[in-house]
């Protein structure tokens, strides 16, 4: 019989998530899915000095961002319910319990303060640090100063030989024994740590595969040992290779967004990302960049997960951003920047624009931006009555104020006159304006641009003059005008 997909994320709700962790969520998830497998959030908060409140809700928030849906997990429950480590602790007291009793697990009654001396010690004498066994052969609690210390539970390490882990993406990996101290499974508040309480839930939620980030590798051989006391098959592991910065320094908030959920609000859209980060790591073959989420999870197998570190390259994604939002109808645009705005207000856009309305000026601005954030400053005169400019601003290069006040003033009768008031007949109208007044086209069109959008980068002139209408864009030309014709506005006085 073939054992059913399950695999887990396992994060530890200290902090914001990062590109790292949100990484490992995405080639689980992809995995489960690959393989009509169960995915599985489990909320790893056993080291209760490091936890940090609204941390669990910024991951989960962020898996939902994605599209990762969860089968099981601590707010929807599940089978193997609950999904939160520190309300199951009994599970772990019963499992350390046990191995005491098989012999596996001691307990120790070292001091904090003798377990620092000794640290030091060992450091000073340059020998290599790690608790040195003094309670793993004790017949009796010492007495009397130490009766009082709430004991820790070890785990019984073999002292000698090695072992091997066999992981899916590195082979067979070999651990030293010897160098490998009798860890603690059980601290004196109660609560397990890591080592106990992921094997006795991967366990327990009959998790098939476990994929992690590399750093947890060192720690898999304590693992096999667990597995192996309690009379357990351990899953499957599968390594994921780190992420470095593009220098290969260590990935840091410096690098990326502190927190992954800044990614949302600089823009980004979800399955852009999701492309991206599974390429961190990942590939199909060594050209294919932009894949859909349907053929992500299509062609989503361990054996096509590199060894090698992944580097985080921010332009590319910006690159694969853009190259998204290019391929999006103008509607889907559209709707992403509705969402984008809903999610994330500007003043730039103070009233939610008609999507019909924003669809027409979508493809004008397709190309220009990359992320979602960089469209209202390009668009958001499309959507106000008042816009705002310096006065200055109207008046190109090589033009005067009065030359600019005629150009303008001619530019008002040719789009009364225009018939029909689209961007053909405007160009066809305007180009040879500005060849009669001696004028070089981009002058022209910068003043006009100027004088309909407040702006001097925008979108395509006459598409967004056709967009705007004739009755809006003759009154801001016509606004442009009167500015131009009273300089005692603008102009400090004695100037
Ligand atoms: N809680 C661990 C983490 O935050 C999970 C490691 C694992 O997946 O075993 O990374």
């Amino acid at each position: 019989m073939t054992h059913p997909v399950r695999v887990r994320f396992a994060p530890s709700p200290t902090g914001d998530p990062h590109v790292g962790n949100i990484r490992t969520a995405v080639f689980t998830w992809l995995f489960a899915r690959h393989h009509g497998g169960a995915f599985v959030v489990r909320v790893e908060d056993t080291d209760r000095a490091r936890s940090v409140q609204g941390a669990v809700e910024a991951i989960l928030q962020s898996l939902r961002w994605l599209g990762l849906n969860w089968d099981e997990g601590p707010d929807i429950g599940g089978p193997f319910a609950p999904y939160v480590q520190s309300q199951r602790l009994d599970l772990y007291r019963q499992a350390a319990h046990d191995l005491i009793g098989s012999g596996d697990a001691y307990k120790c009654y070292c001091s904090p303060q003798r377990l620092a001396d000794l640290r030091q010690r060992q450091t000073r004498q340059n020998r290599d640090t790690g608790y040195d066994r003094r309670c793993r052969d004790l017949d009796a609690p010492p007495m009397p100063e130490d009766a009082s210390q709430t004991p820790v539970v070890r785990f019984r390490m073999p002292q000698d030989g090695s072992t091997a882990v066999d992981d899916l993406i590195r082979g067979r990996v070999t651990f030293e024994n010897r160098l490998a101290e009798d860890f603690v499974l059980l601290k004196s508040d109660g609560y397990p740590t890591y080592h106990l309480a992921n094997v006795v839930d991967d366990h327990s939620m009959r998790i098939s595969h476990v994929l992690r980030a590399e750093e947890w590798l060192p720690s898999t051989p304590r693992h096999t040992h667990i597995y192996k006391a309690l009379g357990w098959t351990p899953p499957k592991f599968a390594h994921l290779p780190i992420i470095l910065a593009q220098d290969r320094s260590k990935l840091s908030k410096r690098h990326g967004a502190a927190s992954f959920l800044e990614y949302p609000r600089q823009g980004y859209l979800p399955d852009a990302m999701l492309n991206f980060l599974t390429l961190l790591g990942w590939s199909l073959d060594d050209k294919t960049e932009i894949l859909s989420r349907k053929e992500l999870v299509h062609h989503f197998t361990i054996d096509r997960v590199n060894r090698s570190a992944s580097i985080f390259n921010r332009d590319k994604l910006l690159w694969t951003n853009g190259s998204y939002l290019r391929s999006m109808t103008p509607e889907a645009l559209a709707d992403a920047l509705l969402e984008y705005w809903r999610a994330y207000p500007t003043p730039q856009i103070p009233n939610t624009p008609r999507r019909g309305l924003l669809a027409r000026i979508a493809p004008l601005i397709a190309e220009r931006i990359k992320t979602l954030d960089q469209a209202a400053p390009l668009i958001h005169f499309f959507f106000r009555d008042e816009i705002d400019y310096e006065t200055e601003d109207l008046i190109q290069k090589g033009m005067d104020r009065a030359v600019t006040c005629t150009a303008l003033e001619r530019t008002l009768e040719l789009m009364t006159a225009a018939q029909p008031f689209d961007a053909d007949t405007l160009e066809a109208a305007l180009r040879p304006l500005a060849k009669e007044l001696g004028l070089k086209p981009g002058q022209l069109f910068g003043s006009i641009r100027v004088a309909a959008s407040g702006l001097r980068v925008a979108p395509p002139l006459f598409e967004s003059l056709e967009i705007l209408g004739r009755e809006r864009a003759l009154s801001s030309i016509g606004k442009a005008v009167e500015r131009l014709r009273s300089p005692a506005v603008d102009s400090p006085p004695g100037r």
